[in-house]
């Protein structure tokens, strides 16, 4: 006995749900087959027979008799013969995988026809020209999917027979056309290949599920696998599932369609989807006729119509999910031919979620995990409205999503000004700076040319939660001219664009969007999540407009409030840097002094907008030439002073020039000459280049002191605060008297105050003893000891390898990992996304850039430690997140893992991270970190 593998199952002996061996769609018709839906007969040969079949480059022995064990089971069960002269079985031959890969791999349809069997065809159907459709169909497929020959032979033959016989369409070909057309394509199969035609059905099915499982390792499919990340753990090789024909193109009483069990744009709970009567197969989708919708199938095919319904909540009951399927109608008989679980949009998704739990087809755990968090961000910016025809005029990169149209502007004082009068705005620039921030409140969205997707104006529009498309290289932007240029189109200020940062695309002219919406269903789900979840979930914000709109998509207090955001609004940024440019500590002081009332107004409207709620308020971070110009910029206005000053010099000579070179000429010209020298007079006053340029250079040389060879590693964060003592002890005073003010109104606030960069504890001690006599200062005048927590940013290594100790004095720490993970990487951050980050993940050597996506096995170790050695001191210690990385759901499920408490991140991406948390404590069990 040859005991050899076995490669073949029936439909009704396959197990649905060994998708890995069978693929879905082998699985699925078996899974159908044996809960008694109407699938044609049929059978699947494994993914294993693919594998062999790829090693070898051969059918692995023995598959060929089982496949012909079974054909025998069909021709019986059918009572049809294969390559039959009167009632022939015809058969599709057909590629699934474990995953869905549409259109990436090969079917055959009508396998078995050869000269004789389509006299059977014809007897069996009475229907000749069918029989011919059905055949040139069958003869291309297979020649070219089989035999390698390119489509190009016969789209041409077709074409000429068109012409030929003045058809418009191939279906106004008739029964002689289509013959000659077959006879064609047998001669093209013979030119090519120097063979005729395989007439032996055995032969057919065997080429063709060679060329099946070939199809595998087709160019399009590997991309796809590639562009996709599909492994071979998620999918390995493509099964063969041979089905009996069934024919929807025999009559009026026939058709073919596909449906949705549920609406997958919306989630509404009615059948969706398109037919066609008297139609085969691809008919459908390949759109020769246009579909009607299945609601008018009530009216056309009532009875149809009810076993469609049937079919729909079998297969939902069966599934517990939405199935999206293929079916086809011969003579009034409905079959399933396909289903596979539907690809819904988010919105669709989260409906679904919530009405199919109310209806008992799945548990709340199962709701919360059908949905990838990261889709809910469809539906908390707004979309491009879904059916505009624009062409994009460029793309950049996709560096905060949403969609918004306005008209260009091209600094952000005009932003300022414009949006303030109502209009809508693009800012558009070759990359922003700090001091453009007044620019984005009132702008729609952002567009640079230059910059990546962790460029200024991607984090700050993504906090802000604005579109914005980073690094659009092919618009150039001339800043003299007040224009742009893309191509030969150029763009001028006022003129409108619209920008889609979820895609990167920059059209031109208006093309209308769809609001935000945040449903009653996803409220709901989202409640469950919070219910769910251990992690809570925070916001970075800093205003209270942010702090509200925070609020408002669910977020559970301020995690990170950054104070040099209000240090850059144009009303204080002058105060600032009176600040920074003071050469006593007195002037410093009385720029300090003028700065709390500012900020302290600031923390009282954020404590307001969040009350009740916790905020952690960082203490200033950034190194001090941020609020500077820089030095070139300042070089240039200084060279174009000096000039101005030379040429108005030149001016006021001009009469004694003239005098001397022309005298009679002077004479004819004096008196005109009076009043240009009194307006020369006036502008000078009025300008006084003398006194600008002597400013411009004091700060010049501030700017020059402050040059640091690494800013980000330079005079910045804590180090700041430990050497001008007076700048932090501003921002402690006015977080604790803002506190105290609320407290007073009854509002109940948490307030957190937290210190950036810190290396080591002495630092932390020496802000925690500033922050204990301002605490006492503030109950001296106000009379109430304000509650609140103090904490440090953790985002230094040595901070990270001294959290035991920190633990004794920090209330809370918060991972800034962007920094951490700078720092843990010897990367600067921008330096390697510009230069070499890309290559690194393009050739393998990091899988991801760890800007985006939490380096697990570095970076995420060292917090791993921290947080264990902090807890041994200071078991109550409460630990969150405060980078990027927060709203990232990969990332989250890693904190979850190492128990931190809280993640926060960007308000809009707060309802993602809540669903994340949700399924990172649901998944927790199988979590295994990489290693
Ligand atoms: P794909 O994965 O590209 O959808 P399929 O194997 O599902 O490929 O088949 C392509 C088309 O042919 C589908 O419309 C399918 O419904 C139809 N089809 C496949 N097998 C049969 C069959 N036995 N009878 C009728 N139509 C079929
Ligand atoms: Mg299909
Ligand atoms: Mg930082």
């Amino acid at each position: 006995m040859t005991s050899s593998k076995k490669y073949v199952y029936a439909f009704e002996e396959g197990d649905g749900k060994n998708k890995m061996l069978l693929g879905g769609k082998g699985a699925n018709l078996c899974e159908m087959t044996q809960i008694g839906l109407n699938v044609p007969p049929g059978f699947t040969a494994s993914t294993d027979a693919c594998n062999a079949y790829l090693e070898k480059n051969q059918l692995p022995p023995g598959l060929m008799d089982e496949i012909r064990t079974h054909m025998a089971a069909l021709e019986k069960k059918t009572g049809k013969g294969f390559g039959d002269a009167k009632n022939p079985l015809l058969i599709s031959v057909r590629s699934g995988a474990a995953m869905s890969m549409p259109g990436m791999m090969d079917t055959i349809l009508n396998l078995g026809l050869n000269e004789v069997s389509l006299k059977g065809l014809i007897t069996q159907t009475g229907n000749e020209r069918f029989a011919y459709d059905a055949y040139r169909r069958f003869i291309q497929l297979f020649g070219k999917i089989a035999l390698n020959i390119s489509d190009e032979h016969f789209d041409e033959r077709m074409v000429a027979i068109k012409r030929k016989y003045g058809a418009p369409q191939d279906v106004d070909l008739n029964t002689e056309h289509l013959k000659e057309l077959a006879g064609e394509f047998l001669a093209i199969v013979q030119r090519q290949t120097g063979q005729a035609f395989p007439q032996d059905p055995f032969v057919q099915l065997e080429i063709a599920v060679g060329a099946v499982f070939r199809s595998w390792m087709g160019k399009r499919a590997v991309d796809y696998r590639k562009q996709f990340r599909i492994t071979k753990a998620q999918a390995n090789g493509t099964a063969v599932s041979i089905c009996t024909m069934v024919f929807g193109n025999m009559g009026n009483d026939s058709g073919t369609g596909v449906g949705f069990t549920r609406n997958p744009g919306t989630g509404e709970n009615v059948i969706y989807g398109e037919y066609l009567v008297n139609a085969q197969g691809e008919d459908v989708v390949a759109g020769i006729r246009t579909p009607k919708a299945i609601a008018e199938m009530e009216q056309e095919m009532p009875e149809i119509h009810r076993q469609l319904i049937q079919l729909r909540s079998r297969l939902e009951s069966h599934y517990h999910e939405v199935q999206d399927f293929e079916f086809t109608i011969e003579k009034g008989i409905l079959y399933c031919l396909q289903t596979r679980n539907g690809k819904m949009n988010a919105r669709a998704m989260v409906r679904t979620s919530v009405e199919m739990f109310h209806q008992g087809l799945i548990t709340k755990e199962r709701a919360l995990l059908r949905t990838e968090p990261a889709v809910l961000e469809q539906l908390l910016v707004p979309q491009l409205a879904p059916n505009f025809h624009a062409k994009s005029l460029a793309q950049g990169l996709s560096a905060s999503p949403g969609a918004a149209s306005g008209k260009i502007v091209f600094d952000a004082d005009t932003a300022e000004t414009r949006g303030r009068a109502g209009e809508k705005i693009i800012l558009v620039r070759e990359e922003t700076k700090p001091e453009d921030i007044h620019g984005f409140f009132q702008a729609q969205g952002i567009l640079t040319s230059r910059g990546g997707k962790t460029s200024h104006a991607a984090v700050v529009a993504r906090g802000m939660g604005k579109p914005c498309v980073s690094g659009c290289e092919q618009i150039v932007i001339n800043d003299q001219l007040r224009s742009a240029k893309v191509g030969d189109t150029v763009l001028r200020e006022g003129d409108v664009i619209t920008i889609d940062g979820g895609t990167g695309h920059v059209y031109a002219g208006e093309i209308p969007t769809v609001e935000a919406e945040f449903s009653e269903e996803m409220n709901t789900l989202l409640g469950w999540a919070d219910e769910v979840a251990a992690l809570k979930v925070m916001a970075n914000a800093d205003s209270p407009v942010d702090a509200l709109r925070a609020r408002e998509f669910g977020a559970m207090g301020i995690g990170l409030c950054r104070t040099e955001r209000m240090f850059n609004a144009t009303d204080r940024l002058p105060i600032v840097q009176e600040m920074i440019l003071a050469e006593t500590l007195e002037e410093r002081q009385a720029a300090l002094d003028r700065l709390l009332p500012i900020q302290r107004a600031d923390f009282k409207g954020i404590f307001k907008a969040m009350k009740g709620l916790p905020v952690t308020v960082r203490l200033l971070d950034p190194p001090m030439h941020e609020f500077l110009p820089t030095a070139a910029q300042l070089e240039l206005e200084i060279a174009h002073l000096h000039q101005l000053r030379d040429t108005i010099k030149a001016l006021e000579d001009l009469p004694e020039t003239l005098k001397m070179l022309n005298p009679k000429l002077y004479q004819q010209y004096a008196d005109g000459l009076t009043p240009l020298m009194g307006a020369l007079g006036t502008f000078k006053k009025s300008h006084m280049e003398d006194e600008v340029i002597a400013k411009k250079e004091k700060i010049l040389k501030k700017v020059r002191a402050l040059a640091e060879v690494n800013p980000m590693l330079g005079h910045r964060g804590v180090r700041l605060g430990i050497t001008y003592p007076e700048i932090y002890s501003m921002q402690i005073r006015a977080i604790l008297e803002a506190a105290a003010l609320c407290g007073k109104q009854g509002i109940e606030i948490y307030p957190e105050i937290m210190v950036p960069q810190v290396a080591t504890v002495e630092e932390l001690k020496r802000i925690h003893s500033y922050v204990q006599r301002i605490r006492q200062e503030v109950r001296a005048t106000h009379g109430i000891d304000v509650q609140f927590k103090f904490g440090s940013m953790l985002e230094v290594v040595r901070a990270c390898m001294r959290s035991g100790r920190m633990a004794e004095i920090a209330e809370f720490f918060s991972f800034g990992t962007n920094d951490l993970s700078q720092a843990t990487f010897s990367f600067s951050r921008e330096d390697a996304e510009n230069k070499f980050l890309p290559f690194y993940n393009e050739t393998g050597i990091l899988e991801d850039n760890p800007f985006e996506v939490l380096d697990i096995k570095g970076v995420g170790q060292l917090m791993k430690m921290a947080v264990q050695n902090g807890r041994v001191t200071n078991p109550d210690l409460k630990v969150g997140i405060c980078g990027e990385h927060g709203g990232h759901p990969g990332s989250i499920r890693f904190c979850h893992h190492i128990k931190l408490n809280y993640v926060s991140c960007s308000g809009p991406r707060v309802p993602i991270a809540r669903l994340a948390a949700a399924q990172a404590k649901l998944l927790e069990d199988q979590y295994r970190e990489p290693v």
